[in-house]
């Protein structure tokens, strides 16, 4: 973890699996850097105006409720990806919330799930019942983790492999040869031999990723990207862009509003500091 004793991210790490975590974690950052103005209060409600000072040009709206823990934010992202942005948890850290509140995780996000999903694998393979099926649900997932930690290294197939086949022929042994008739582990000649699947040497293993390790990946490599970005993609244009709206925020700036569409707002610094 980058930051110790951070209750909200230490209940983040508890719940979410650990690509997830790692998301959660960027956003969290991110929202440590950012700026935070209260705009309106009313019955618990508060309306905040969120950015990131020399960086953001548009600052995004999260509307709040403290007493229900409903929290919103113009950018959408909790729609789009299922984790609360950067934004709203820099709000929950303002009101010293530790915990993400209960409607804000997805369940498909976390560790429950997966092991779930393992369980009812498992279940299927598992007829039995009692401590047996216990005992059963343990040795399968201690041999799936050995199976999962192995799969990307063929000495460690290997080792895997061997396991089974030590273990397949000490088993024959003690409880009778006609137990894993049906299980084809290790070939007739005694000899291991690849995995069907087994690639090509120098050939790389093309696994369809998912749209999470892609984001999980795309989070790891963003510093640099941006710095790359920055340095090379920054062009007059670009910045042109950043001047017409800094003319049209003057003396204010523009607000992405919750609702009302894809309008911006624009606030007058001077005139809400006559109001005041
Ligand atoms: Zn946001």
């Amino acid at each position: 973890m980058v930051m110790d004793n951070v209750k909200i991210l230490l209940h983040a790490r508890e719940i979410y699996t650990i690509e997830i975590y790692y998301l959660f974690e960027e956003q969290f950052l991110k929202g440590g850097s950012c700026y935070q103005e209260c705009v309106m209060l009313e019955d618990g409600v508060y309306k905040y105006h969120v950015w990131r000072p020399n960086v953001d040009i548009i600052r995004h709206e999260v509307i709040f409720n403290s007493r229900q823990m409903d929290i919103g934010c113009s950018c959408k992202l909790f729609t789009e990806l299922g984790i609360l942005c950067c934004h709203c948890l820099r709000i929950l850290n303002v009101h010293c919330v530790s915990e993400v509140p209960e409607k804000y995780i997805l369940k498909r996000w976390t560790k429950k799930v997966v092991e779930v999903d393992n369980f009812d694998i498992m279940s299927r393979v598992d007829s039995g019942n009692g401590a047996s099926s216990v005992w059963l649900l343990e040795i399968i997932r201690k041999f799936h983790r050995l199976a999962v930690y192995s799969q990307e290294n063929i000495e460690g197939q290997k080792i895997c492999e061997e396991a089974i086949v030590d273990a397949k022929r000490r088993l024959e042994a003690e409880c009778g040869g006609s137990l894993f008739e049906e299980c084809d582990i290790g070939s007739p000649s005694g000899v291991i031999k690849d995995p069907s699947t087994r690639r090509t040497k120098g050939l790389r293993n093309r696994r369809v990723s998912s749209v999470i390790s892609k984001k999980y990946n795309k989070a790891r490599g963003r510093k640099h990207l941006a710095n790359m970005v920055a340095s090379k993609i920054k062009s007059a244009v670009q910045s042109q862009v950043e001047d017409n709206i800094l003319n049209i925020a003057g003396d204010g700036y523009l607000v992405h509003p919750s609702s009302g569409g894809s309008s911006f707002c624009h606030v007058n610094t001077m005139s809400s500091m006559e109001d005041n």
